[in-house]
């Protein structure tokens, strides 16, 4: 369903989209479809799924924020091309300058897009530690992306750094419209960033929150954990997950994540203490879960020895 308003707008389009769509690649400027999930928000929901050809890295949440004055896009996905086509998804709504992208961590999926917006007049936000993070993986991520998504899909995809660094809280004014950006300790990754709209309550939460998709540790489980169970004492009227649905009530759509990383740091802290190996553990932790998520298959393993690596020395 992605992009059906431009196709149908043009006859030459229509052909492509007859052409194409059995096979592989979106048309590289089609908007993104997105939902309005308050006045001036607006979702993008990416696929649950690992990169490849097909979703061309369409597989996290982005979207945007539009002020009187100037829109701020939070997260870009998973290459030029999906940046491009949310950058197609703005134009369709306002034709306000882009003066802010806002990453919510820097894993692929939420950053490969940048490169659409880098025109030289948007500045790049994002929590002050992720252009370390982002910088000693570079290469790594460019290297795998590019194979998993393939020539086309990958295409005009670079890292573009952050700029503006996050330390604590900072706010950006986007006219008569504050958008409050706060740096997180160490939790999915150890340069998570929220972002909350203060006249409509909405905060896109990034990959601290997940929903249907697993939750991947790529910081500290023990983090994470502390931060939810802070973060849940805060109001917000709906959050933005950064895998899953446009929009989702608070605190109810972190309860399965809670679950989850419970389940697994309870797990491995009891497997460890019985002088179990992490490839027991393994074997063993949090297996219940299975049902409740999609690619459990693909990261559960990963995320246990990551609870184990991090829990072993406590
Ligand atoms: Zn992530």
């Amino acid at each position: 369903m992605r992009g059906t308003l431009a196709l149908a707008a043009s006859p030459l389009a229509l052909g492509y989209s007859a052409l194409t769509s059995s096979s592989t690649a979106r048309a590289a400027d089609a908007p993104l479809d997105v939902a309005a999930v308050a006045p001036g928000i607006y979702v993008h929901q990416g696929r649950h799924g690992l990169f490849s050809p097909e979703n061309a890295g369409d597989i996290s949440n982005c979207g945007f924020i539009v002020g009187r004055d100037a829109v701020a896009v939070i997260d870009t996905g998973g290459s030029a091309m999906i940046g491009m086509g949310l950058k197609a998804a703005i134009r369709q709504i306002t034709d306000r300058p882009i003066r802010h992208v806002i990453n919510t961590h820097m894993h692929p999926d939420h950053v490969f897009g940048n490169a659409a917006f880098d025109d030289g007049n948007t500045a790049f936000v994002a929590h002050h530690k992720m252009a370390r993070g982002l910088g000693a993986r570079a290469e790594r991520y460019q290297a795998i992306n590019a194979k998993l998504l393939g020539e086309n899909a990958f295409s005009g995809t670079r890292i573009v750094m952050p700029q503006v660094p996050v330390t604590g809280s900072q706010t950006i004014e986007l006219g008569e419209r504050t958008i409050v950006l706060e740096a997180h300790k160490t939790a999915h990754t150890d340069n998570d960033l929220t972002v909350r709209d203060a006249v409509t309550g909405t905060v896109f939460m990034g990959d601290l929150l997940f929903s249907g998709h697993i939750p991947t540790i790529d910081g500290s489980i023990r983090g994470w954990l502390a931060l939810v169970a802070r973060l849940r004492e805060e109001k917000a009227d709906r959050v933005v997950p950064g895998h899953g649905p446009p929009a989702m009530p608070w605190p109810d759509a972190i309860a399965p994540l809670t679950r989850y990383l419970t389940a697994v740091s309870a797990g491995v802290a009891a497997a460890i203490k019985s002088g179990k190996t992490l490839s027991e553990a393994a074997e063993t932790v949090g297996l219940d879960e299975k049902d409740a998520w999609v690619l459990f298959e693909e990261y559960h393993r990963r995320n246990v020895s990551a609870a184990f690596a991090e829990l072993e020395w406590e």
